[in-house]
């Protein structure tokens, strides 16, 4: 891979959206891209419990009725493929047409447990806290990446990041903006905040003449972030 500060703007801004979309999917977040949006780089989802909000499962587990063995994760090759006769009652392993005792086709499927012979179920997930409720949640969120700027004249390290806002991103609905900041040893660090979050920190700024003209360019320091620092790493705020 070529230096960071090597990448075009465009490959960089791509570079950014990949580490976010990496990081959403620790806070199990489900990604997605628009197929034609200019403001909105992702679209997130996620399940969970209408009760204590946990992560929600939505497949649904494979559970030994008998003593409680959990097949689903990746246990599945130990189930047992038994098949019963309906006319006579023999038992059969494996993928059988004939009941091999009375030649009758009337066989049922019966998956079972290589511990205890007991039967297999699917059963629907519920949380740990015991609610077999849960909900869908959609943000969507806007990427906007930069690395630490360069003075043009002198090659100096300015030890700070820039960030261009522009009216037109400010949508309204459970939209988010992360900026991605890389710093000189590639490490990135996140900021996430609402637009509203953005709106009050902007304050009287919001209003200036640069922001409304598309000129407004958010520049801070790469050691603390500035007034932007308080939004560090929170993606709890997208619950
Ligand atoms: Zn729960
Ligand atoms: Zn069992
Ligand atoms: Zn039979």
């Amino acid at each position: 891979m070529p230096d960071i500060s090597e990448l075009s703007e465009k490959h960089f801004s791509r570079y950014g959206e990949f580490l976010v979309s990496f990081e959403l999917s620790k806070y199990g977040w489900n990604i997605y891209n628009p197929v034609y949006d200019e403001y909105i780089d992702f679209i997130i989802h996620k399940f969970i419990c209408k009760d204590c909000g946990k992560l929600w499962n939505q497949t649904p587990a494979l559970v030994c009725k008998n003593c409680g063995k959990d097949f689903s994760k990746s246990l599945k090759k130990d189930i047992i493929a038994k098949k019963i006769c309906r006319d006579c009652g023999h038992e059969m392993i494996g993928n059988k047409i004939l009941c091999s005792n009375c030649k009758s086709r009337e066989l049922l499927n019966k998956p079972t447990c290589d511990d205890c012979d007991g039967e297999i179920e699917m059963i629907k997930y519920t949380c740990e806290c015991g609610s077999s409720n849960y909900e869908t949640k959609f943000r969507t969120i806007q990427v906007k990446s930069s690395r630490i700027e360069i003075d043009k004249k002198t090659g100096k390290n300015k030890n700070t990041y820039a960030v261009d806002m522009k009216p037109r991103d400010l949508i309204k609905g459970k939209h988010y903006f992360i900026w991605c900041l890389i710093d000189t040893k590639d490490m990135p660090h996140f900021l996430v905040m609402s637009v509203k979050d953005f709106e009050e920190t902007m304050g009287n700024s919001l209003k200036g003449i640069s922001f409304f003209k598309d000129q407004d360019r958010q520049h801070f320091s790469a050691s603390n972030f500035g007034k932007w620092g308080k939004f560090l790493d929170k993606f709890e705020k997208l619950d």
